[in-house]
């Protein structure tokens, strides 16, 4: 890939204050791309803007519908859009609480299905778009106490097909794909590893080897800039006959 490859694109990644969210606009922006990043508003959100080279903060409440729509109209003219956003909730389903879940589908399946109808048009009329929706492994496979994720990250690889199918028609060059980590070293799952050794008594480390990374192949962490890389190679233009696809990176989990 030569560092110059996104030139004069402009991509709005969400959740991108963090994790995976950073490391992806901050590839896309040292590869050329003008980014957007939105997040919630705050330092964190200002302070990653700052560290790239092309890059405004484009703060929004995406859990909510009037700050989904309103970044969909101030993104409209965006090139790849990268629906990130996320965050995590661990209970039995019977006192999973319904705010959560409610918060949980707004966030990571209702803000994504805005973003597209409100971007997406503008995609069609210039000709050429990229979007890239960062589902999970749990977006095909269950794991207990997950429901509003498992839930909202499978409904996500059926709104990228769908997206897919209705753009593949238009006859432009606009794909849209997913991407399906298993665990990444991120706050999200720092906050995991922390949590369950409190609960369990025993070490971050047992942690991440015996519950983490037990259904990974490969024992290993993914990093944020193995997703990236991903990311950027299916928002690449020669990456156009790769569309309503569900790209793993799982480390073996679903070999099994
Ligand atoms: P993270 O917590 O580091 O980053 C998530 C970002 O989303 C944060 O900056 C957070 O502020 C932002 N966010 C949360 N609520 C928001 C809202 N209402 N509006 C706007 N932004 C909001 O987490 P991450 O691990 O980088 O996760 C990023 C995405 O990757 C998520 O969709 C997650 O489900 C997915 N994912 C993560 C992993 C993993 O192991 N870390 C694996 C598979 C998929």
């Amino acid at each position: 890939m030569t560092p110059d490859r996104f030139d004069g694109r402009l991509a709005l990644v969400t959740g991108a204050a963090s994790g995976i969210g950073l490391a992806v606009a901050t590839h896309l922006a040292n590869l050329g791309a003008t980014v957007l990043l939105n997040d919630l508003p705050g330092d964190a959100l200002e302070r990653a803007v700052e560290t790239l080279p092309a890059a405004s903060a484009v703060a929004a409440d995406l859990s909510t519908r009037a700050g989904a729509l309103e970044l969909a109209d101030v993104a409209s003219e965006v090139d790849i859009l990268v629906n990130n956003a996320g965050l995590q909730h661990v209970s039995p389903i019977e006192s999973f609480d319904p705010n959560r879940w409610d918060l949980m589908l707004a966030l990571m399946l209702t803000a994504p299905f805005l973003l597209i109808r409100g971007i997406i048009p503008g995609m069609y009329e210039r000709g050429f778009g990229r979007i890239v929706n960062i589902s999970s492994v749990h977006g095909l496979v269950a794991s207990p106490f997950k429901s509003a994720y498992v839930s909202a990250k499978h409904g996500l690889i059926g709104l990228t097909k769908t997206v897919a199918l209705e753009a593949a028609q238009r006859e432009v060059d606009v794909t849209c794909n997913a991407v399906c980590p298993s665990y990444v070293r991120t706050p999200l799952v720092e906050q995991q590893l922390a949590d369950q050794a409190r609960i369990h008594g025993v070490s971050e480390s047992e942690v991440l080897e015996k519950v983490l990374l037990s259904s990974n192949a490969v024992r290993r962490l993914i990093e944020p800039e193995d997703v990236a890389r991903a990311v950027a190679y299916l928002c690449a233009p020669e990456s156009w006959p790769m569309t309503g696809t569900v790209m793993t990176l799982d480390a073996g989990w679903l070999a099994h």
